[in-house]
């Protein structure tokens, strides 16, 4: 019999209830007991979800994130947190920093990171000199103890899932005096006592999760990975090995000659899995993922439940069936959604559909139900999909991966530059737009108050008419125009009051896209989206963005930034069709874009911002697939900006970027002005703009908007000056770290304030 597994499910819940419940108790509305109670609730209905599996994962749920609960379990805590008593506070002030009223002592939070190539965001473990690591499984126990107490499933049927330690390691920033490999002895022995300790309640499988296998790794880190699995065996348990996002390639011979009972890959292709299964150890159980983790389409059976049947003949019925990688990247239940147009619908799969898909694919293997006619069938289905708008096979979506076309290539040999060097066009802008040394601006958004909501709400189910609710936008606009002129920031935005996301609101304005109701997806912590779905050819249908920028323009002689979110953006946070080379998608929003670039400049906005903030996570895992993947991304920014005029200047955005190995390419978008985030980094992020030379203005993010800790003026004059070492002064700008949706007035507007005087000081300076 196939046994069918899952690597982790999404925490939210289906209607985000965790998202709710966390803001409650960070509000102070409920207490730690209820939040507790209630998290478990949640818990134990997403493991209800899962019951028609053969094994369960567990320790995938998280209140925040799991490698912040891994962090926690070893006791690897920063220093700086040891004062906390009380745990959960501990881990929240990890994960989200500490206010106090003065902003002289507060508690920084950890840093967050992109987790491999997703959208889903990790609490980055510190490396510091003494680290003590001590087991506690306690958390992992509870949530053990609360399925076994509360359900009928048996506690053999959970499978604990484990970040690796080499992986972890591998995803920690180390701040100490050692390499990071140092310290995985010591973090091994910890790690086995955790797994000692959670064996004590029954459970037998451990799902070793090491997703560095599916990227380049250097040698001393492949025999980490080796001789770790060797040591995990030690404790007896039954040990499922686990890669995924992508294929193992050079890592093959590795993951086969891991010490394990099974070993878990990514064969959304099934190539590799074909080459695994003829390798692996007669004593090994081969683990297909063969579900896509990360995209929505629903898998088209028929193509390879030959080829997967005689891969199990060969294994001798030692395979496992699992989604590709954990189902944390998609959203939980299709079944809820209404409003699709059946044609798509049925085209869809979320985690629960998913799940499901798995379920049939084994009962067709377990029954042999298939033969010849499926061969034929998977034949024909082949010919006929090629042709379908909307594909069902296996290549990834959120994932930018996929190989280009001859259209691509084309694509790049085309001349996208402006028609002007960034010397002459800065000239140029300087006089135009008669900015001060160190400008200040913001990245875009404003607080999205709970009135700003209704006002969106209300409209979309028709309670107010389309002439109040521009009205009330318009107020919202005035407001936030009135307070950014009061803080006398110099170059102003509307705000994008009237967007629920940076990407779902430019889908909903352009052809091709559909939207779930439903259908969020956790990016960190309680921040969920609810990623858009490209079905058909992307175009524009009419000006999107430009009656609002135009009236905030129309209150202020200074300079309102027009926002547009990026093609790769849109792209790399959509769920995107799988028929046709996501480049060539790209390409079709880029175009849109453009379109929507030139009304605003002809309606007379002289700045116009383009955020790429998932230009860097678009990164395929391999570094041989980058070249490939830069090549069209960068084009396609360009494709937006191409025809403007000189004096209309150029802005992007990028969050968390680390720009070192991809410099030239950053300098390739050829953006006047590029606002990063540089906070909650050190400032060696600037050496690679000067290690390039690079041209062009850059706006630093001088505070961490992710915390809700108050800006320290001295702090942020420090960091400018510090960045002046490595920059030229007139090539800085002076802004936030990223949008201030997420905060609220009473620390925007203090914080804001904090930051111009810092500049204006800095002026006085220079
Ligand atoms: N303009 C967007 C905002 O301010 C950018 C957000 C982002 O880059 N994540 O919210
Ligand atoms: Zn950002």
């Amino acid at each position: 019999m196939t046994i069918i597994h899952n690597l982790g499910f999404p925490r939210i819940g289906k209607q985000r209830e965790l998202k709710f419940l966390l803001e409650d108790y960070w509000n102070n509305k409920i207490s730690q007991p209820d939040f507790f109670e209630q998290a478990y609730k949640i818990q134990l209905e997403n493991i209800l979800l899962q019951k028609d599996l053969d094994l369960i994962p567990i320790g995938d749920f998280s209140f925040y994130d799991h490698v912040l609960d891994l962090s926690f379990a070893l006791n690897h805590i920063p220093q700086r947190t040891a004062h906390i008593e009380n745990k959960l506070d501990q881990y929240f002030t990890i994960a989200r920093g500490q206010a106090t009223k003065s902003s002289c002592c507060h508690t920084q939070a950890g840093s967050l990171l992109k987790w491999f190539d997703t959208n889903y965001h990790y609490i980055v473990p510190e490396l510091t000199d003494h680290i003590d690591f001590k087991a506690n499984a306690n958390f992992y126990i509870n949530q053990i103890k609360n399925i076994t107490n509360h359900s009928d499933i048996p506690v053999t049927k959970l499978k604990q899932v484990l970040l690796s330690p080499v992986s972890y390691l591998h995803l920690c920033k180390n701040n100490s005096q050692q390499e990071a490999l140092d310290f995985l002895p010591e973090l091994t022995k910890s790690f086995i006592q955790l797994i000692e300790q959670i064996k004590q309640t029954g459970v037998q499988y451990f799902q070793i999760d090491e997703p560095i296998l599916a990227t380049d790794l250097e040698k001393p880190w492949q025999h980490a990975i080796k001789s770790t699995f060797e040591q995990l065996k030690q404790t007896g348990v039954k040990i499922i090995a686990t890669s995924y996002f992508g294929k193992l390639e050079d890592n093959l011979d590795l993951a086969l000659s891991l010490s394990a009972d099974v070993i878990h890959i990514d064969a959304l292709e099934l190539n590799e899995a074909k080459q695994v299964s003829e390798r692996i150890a007669k004593d090994k159980i081969l683990s297909l993922g063969i579900i896509n983790g990360r995209n929505i389409w629903k898998k088209e059976h028929d193509h390879y439940l030959t080829e997967l049947n005689s891969i199990r003949q060969h294994l001798d019925n030692r395979l496992w069936l699992a989604p590709s990688c954990s189902l944390l990247h998609v959203p939980v239940a299709l079944e809820q959604e209404l409003n699709f147009d059946p044609h798509i619908k049925n085209k869809l799969s979320f985690a629960v559909e998913k799940l499901q898909e798995l379920s049939t694919i084994k009962n067709r293997l377990n029954t042999n139900e298939f033969d010849l006619t499926d061969q034929q069938n998977s034949k024909n289905t082949a010919n006929k999909n090629s042709k379908t708008a909307i594909s069902t096979s296996t290549s990834t979506s959120t994932s930018t991966s996929t190989t280009t076309t001859a259209s691509t290539t084309k694509n790049s040999v085309q001349n996208f530059n402006r028609a002007s060097s960034f010397i002459k066009r800065k000239d140029i802008q300087k006089k135009h737009l008669n900015l001060p040394l160190f400008p200040t601006t913001t990245i875009g958004s404003f607080p999205q108050t709970k009135q700003i909501r209704t006002i969106r709400q209300a409209f979309k189910k028709n309670t107010i008419s389309e002439s109040e609710y521009i009205e009330q936008i318009h107020q919202q606009i005035k407001h936030c125009v009135d307070i950014q002129l009061e803080i006398d920031l110099d170059v102003l935005v509307h705000g994008e009051a009237e967007r629920n996301d940076m990407v779902e609101y430019f889908g909903e304005q352009l052809n091709g896209f559909v939207f779930s109701q439903f259908g969020w997806v956790q990016s960190y912590g309680s921040r969920c989206v609810k990623p858009p779905i490209i079905y058909d050819t992307v175009s524009r249908k009419h000006d999107i963005t430009v009656k609002w920028t135009t009236y905030a323009q129309s209150l202020t002689d200074k300079p309102v930034k027009g926002m547009l979110t990026g093609p790769v953006t849109i792209l790399n946070w959509s769920f995107v069709r799988d028929d046709q080379p996501i480049s060539q998608t790209c390409f079709e929003i880029a175009k849109a874009i453009a379109q929507e670039v030139l009304a605003l400049e002809q309606a007379g906005i002289k700045i116009i911002q383009i955020d790429e903030a998932a230009l860097r996570e678009g990164l395929p895992l391999r570094k041989h697939k980058w070249p490939e993947y830069l090549d069209w991304a960068v084009n396609a920014f360009q494709l937006t900006t191409n025809s403007v005029k000189d004096d209309t200047q150029i802005h992007t955005h990028m969050c968390y970027s680390d720009f070192n190995d991809i410099i030239e390419h950053i300098a390739r978008l050829d953006a006047d002005v590029i606002t990063i985030e540089a906070s909650r980094s050190d400032l060696s992020l600037f050496d690679a703009f000067k290690r390039f030379d690079y041209p062009n203005d850059i706006g630093p993010g001088v505070y961490d908007i992710h915390s809700p800790n108050l800006p320290n003026q001295l702090e942020i004059q420090s960091l400018i000056k510090q960045a002046t070492q490595t920059i030229n002064a007139d090539q800085l700008w002076i802004n936030p770290d990223c949008g201030l949706k997420t905060r609220n007035w009473e620390e925007v507007i203090p914080a804001l304030k904090t930051m111009v005087s810092a500049a204006k000081a800095l002026r006085k300076e220079f």
